[in-house]
């Protein structure tokens, strides 16, 4: 099925993004990503499971038609960012105008960086606990093993 550009009605084309598949309009650069291909989007520069699907919604109506069903979109800001995103209700994908994928990574990388930092924060905060609780793992273990 060939899928239309939302903003200027061009063909998109097959395209990739960092080895992410998606369709790529030939006029405004914009480019439509299905769920599967924006989580890989998100993926190239995030190295953590724990991040994805936590995208805020703040919806408002689009402008913009899904080139899959051809309802109207709904546009978000991206993780309350000032970067604007169009989604299908139907889940059929997002639209990311030009340059809005390069955005979109670099607000990944950034959001890891914020989750390491929080993330040693409360390593170093739980620690006792931590080992408190490998003691106990440990311990029932042995009792599996031992067969009490
Ligand atoms: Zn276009
Ligand atoms: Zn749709």
């Amino acid at each position: 099925m060939t899928l239309t550009c939302p903003r200027d009605g061009a063909q998109l084309q097959a395209a990739t993004d960092h080895a992410v598949p998606y369709q790529r309009c030939p006029t405004c650069k914009g480019g439509w990503f299905d769920l599967h291909e924006f989580e890989e989007l998100e993926a190239t520069a995030a190295d953590s499971d724990a991040i994805a699907g936590t995208i805020e919604y703040a919806e408002r109506e689009s402008t913009l038609k899904c080139p899959s069903c051809g309802k109207p979109l709904a546009a978000f800001d991206y993780r309350g960012e000032n970067l604007e995103l169009d989604a299908c209700d139907a889940e059929h994908g997002f639209w990311l105008d030009a340059g809005a994928a390069e955005r979109v990574r670099v607000r990944m990388r950034e959001r890891v960086q914020d989750l390491k930092r929080a993330a040693t924060a409360e390593r170093s905060w739980n620690a006792e606990r931590a080992r408190g609780f490998q003691r106990t793992l440990i311990e029932r273990l042995r009792n599996i093993f031992s067969g009490k």
